[in-house]
């Protein structure tokens, strides 16, 4: 691992600023948890895809700038920085975009990955069922092959933004006589397809963030499938260690709630009574720090052609741990002012987003896999312990 940034990662970082500041929207958009906020988030993904930055990792030809993991760090960087708005599509540049990158046939890629890019297609997640959470092995819905399509019949939930999105990723039982990992497959769903119906579930804040999704045989192409037919758990696999290892929360993220931290202790620093905040502020800098090192390290071991493995694990714990220590300790030093909502108080500058993170941060624990489940893998597959 290379401490110090070449001169070539300096200017592309110089460059990155540079294009933020004349682009960045003045004025926060809307929460993306609604229609008029979404369809503002949708408009700032072509504005980045305008200048080549909607997923710079990916190669020229699909809307991206060939970068490695190191660039993509340094651009995460300079847009937390920059103070630039949260990626609408996170789910399919994050999450489905490095797994087509993996799994895709050539078609696919073409067919998904610069409209993935540029947000002309918006990506919801589809693996969730209300009897398959912690447990998605015991996935029940299914599609059926009907010559070249299958028939889909069952229900997700919690997918997260699907009310506004213009696809699914799911994973579905193609094998009816399978079980648990065995027969699934991972298939794309267009959301307007007849038979597919799309319910709203408000969030901790009254937003319409998630969507239970019904199909009521839902007819698609085989095309769409990704990958063999019953290689979906594997695929799926592939595509939570992208999502807890490295590129769902990165760094920069925290970095960047960290320093408002201390913005925030600092404006407080003369009424504050009980030091031991005063460490907790200390700490979060300073786990911040360290989480940025080893993303770096994990980074610099990928270019070489490492893997993400159970470890992955380990770092969801640290970032969705972190993130609650880190609103927990704002909501302490506002006090009684925390829990006002910004947009009904006359005075709020000194609140900031910092309920609304709170609220969120209270998820961190249970998406991307629960932190129960990642401890259970560590358990057994990094310390070798018996179930
Ligand atoms: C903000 C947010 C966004 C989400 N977005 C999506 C999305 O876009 N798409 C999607 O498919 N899903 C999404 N989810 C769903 C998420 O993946 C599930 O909530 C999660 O996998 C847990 O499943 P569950 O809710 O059914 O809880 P359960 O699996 O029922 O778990 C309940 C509790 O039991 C514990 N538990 C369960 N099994 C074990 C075990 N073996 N050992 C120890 N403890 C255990 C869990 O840790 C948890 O505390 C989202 C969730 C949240 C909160």
């Amino acid at each position: 691992m290379e401490l110090k940034f070449t001169e070539q990662q300096q200017a592309f970082r110089l460059e990155v600023r540079a294009w933020l500041e004349q682009h960045v929207p003045a004025k926060p958009l809307q929460s993306f948890d609604t229609q008029e906020g979404f369809e503002q988030h949708r408009e700032w993904e072509k504005t980045l895809a305008s200048g080549n930055w909607g997923m710079v990792t990916w190669p020229k030809e699909y809307g991206g700038r060939g970068c490695n993991l190191i660039e993509w760090l340094i651009f995460e960087e300079e847009y937390y920085r920059a103070r630039a708005p949260l990626r609408v599509n996170q789910n399919g540049i994050f999450l489905l975009g490095p797994t087509i990158m993996e799994y895709g046939t050539p078609e696919q890629k073409a067919r998904y990955l610069t409209q993935m890019a540029s947000g002309e297609e918006m990506w919801a997640q589809g693996w969730s069922e209300p009897g398959a959470g912690s447990d998605m092995a015991a996935i029940r819905s299914k599609a059926v092959r009907d010559g070249d399509e299958y028939v889909i019949s069952g229900q997700k939930i919690w997918s997260t933004r699907a009310v506004f999105a213009d696809w699914v990723f799911c994973i579905f039982r193609t094998d009816p006589e399978s079980t648990r990992h065995h027969g699934l497959s991972f298939i794309f769903v267009p959301l307007d397809t007849p038979g597919v119906t799309v319910r709203p579930i408000p969030q901790l804040d009254g937003l319409p963030g998630f969507a239970e999704i019904f199909f009521d045989e839902a007819r698609v192409p085989v095309s769409n499938r990704m990958g063999e037919e019953g290689q979906g758990w594997h695929i799926a696999m592939s595509t939570a260690g992208f999502e807890r290892g490295l590129m769902l929360r990165s760094p920069a993220r925290f970095q960047e709630t960290a320093k408002r931290l201390v913005e925030l202790y600092r404006s407080r620093a003369n009424d504050i009574l009980d030091l031991s905040i005063e460490d907790a502020v200390v700490r979060c800098y300073m786990d911040a720090e360290s989480y940025a090192l080893s993303t770096y390290q994990t980074a610099s071991r990928l270019i070489k052609g490492g893997k993400i493995g159970a470890e992955a694990s380990l770092n969801k714990i640290f970032w969705s741990e972190l993130d609650l220590r880190m609103h927990e300790t704002a909501m302490s030093l506002l006090g009684s002012r925390a829990e006002l909502l910004p947009e009904s108080e006359e005075n709020a500058e000194d609140l900031g987003q910092w309920l609304d993170g709170f609220l969120f941060a209270q998820s961190g624990p249970i998406y991307a896999g629960t932190n129960e489940i990642q401890r259970n893998i560590i358990a057994e597959r990094l310390l070798g312990m018996p179930r």
